[in-house]
């Protein structure tokens, strides 16, 4: 059965087309500038080179329906006819409190999905143009949305509640919801796999550290806390965004620069690793500036090292230990220097790790000492292998 994965942003479109026979990749791409002068294509049929076309875009429905075309396409596609296609999977990024899984797409989904876009307004309103041009284009055929939220909605109250008057909560949800969700549970589930234990019995902390990073504490399966908050900018330093923040520093902000969204510019798009070395937001580059002697540069990296071991410990203390410590994405899956000095000094709660064992880039690896109380593991990250599974079980399903 073949499942299309869909990641649409307001000007990007990205695309996996996946056998889950066997769960292979059969073709991937992404359609960049939608809507803007200079779009174009970048496909890859697996086993081939990547082709890149630049053709205009100006809608999101254009491109849907050139990358169902190339997916039929004798050279370059993977499929004989479109009737092959199983059913659409598509990430949302917000499903506010009134999503808790991944589902079927109704009516009344659709609706509970527009009804979650002032939570999410660049977002959502960006996924729901993906969903309404595929249900355009492929009218019949199952879509199933797939929310980044969903996985911590079994925080509980006190792990989501911001100390400001309880009616901003009443009013307008007002509170912590949680990102990432699809790659915390599917690294966690993955790592007790792995260990061949029953995540019930586990309690991990997952640190899905990229571009963008988020740290969760996961007990008995469940997202229990996590440091992305109501939006994207809380918890540990990232490319471009702040992380954990006095609200004085951002009323401060306000008084400097006069409008919101200024002050929105310097936390999510001029702070972070890029804001504190002025170098650059990739940490490689960040890394590199530091081993040259950089000291702004090594400044920040010695607060995204500081920022993970507080959250890795503060989720310890939280779950009342910690059995398996994940490390996963661009940063979690590839920095061995990054991982040692994470992991540096913290014997004192159980975690040591072996230098030979954590010399490792992208694949599953248990990186922990045969000592070592706490498990520590490298597990790459696959959202969209999620994406196609729930995809397939929610059609199926509803079949
Ligand atoms: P992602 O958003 O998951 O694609 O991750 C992007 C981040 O991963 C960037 O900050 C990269 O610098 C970082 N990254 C990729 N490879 C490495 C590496 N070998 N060492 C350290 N960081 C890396």
């Amino acid at each position: 059965m073949k499942i299309l994965v869909l990641n649409c942003g307001s000007s990007s479109l990205k695309y996996q087309l996946i056998e889950m026979d066997g769960e292979k990749v059969m073709a991937k791409g992404l359609v960049e500038r939608i809507g803007i002068e200079g779009s174009r294509i970048k496909h890859t049929k697996t086993g081939m080179d990547a082709v890149t076309r630049e053709a205009p875009f100006p809608t999101h429905t254009a491109a849907i329906k050139y990358v169902l075309d190339i997916l039929v396409d004798p050279e370059y596609g993977v499929l004989k006819d479109l009737d092959e296609l199983y059913a659409t999977g598509h990430r949302i990024v917000h499903g506010g409190e009134k999503f808790t899984k991944s589902v079927l797409v109704t009516p009344d989904v659709l609706k509970g999905i527009e009804e979650v876009i002032p939570l999410a307004p660049l977002h959502n309103p960006a996924n729901l143009q993906g969903l309404k041009a595929v249900m355009e284009v492929l009218p019949g055929k199952p879509n199933v949305v797939v929310f980044d939220t969903a996985f911590h909605q079994t925080m509980p109250p006190k792990a989501y509640i911001y100390g400001i008057p309880y009616e901003h909560y009443e009013k307008n949800r007002v509170r912590r919801y949680g990102f990432h969700g699809t790659s915390h549970g599917y690294v966690a589930r993955r790592a007790a796999e792995i260990l061949g234990r029953d995540i019930k019995d586990l309690k991990i902390v997952t640190c899905h550290l990229g571009n963008g990073s988020s740290i969760t504490a996961v007990k008995d399966g469940m997202s229990v806390g996590t440091s992305f908050g109501y939006g994207t900018a809380e918890g540990v330093l990232m490319g471009t965004r702040c992380g954990d923040i006095d609200p004085s520093v951002m009323i401060y902000l306000m008084e400097q620069l006069g409008t919101p969204q200024k002050v929105s510019d310097e936390v999510h798009k001029k702070g972070g690793l890029l804001g504190v070395s002025g170098i650059s937001s990739d940490l490689r580059d960040v890394e590199e500036a530091a081993e040259k002697g950089c000291e702004r540069a090594r400044l920040a990296w010695d607060i995204l090292v500081d920022g993970v071991k507080k959250y890795i410990a503060g989720f310890a203390a939280k779950m009342g230990g910690v059995d398996v410590v994940v490390f996963t994405a661009g940063i979690g899956e590839n920095g061995i220097t990054f991982r040692k000095a994470v992991c540096d000094n913290m014997e004192f709660m159980g975690v040591k790790i072996d230098a030979k064992k954590n010399d490792c880039r992208g694949k599953e690896t248990i990186i922990s000492a045969p000592d070592s109380k706490v498990t520590v593991m490298v597990v790459p990250t696959d959202e969209e292998m999620v994406i196609a599974r729930d995809t397939l079980k929610c059609a199926s399903e509803a079949k």
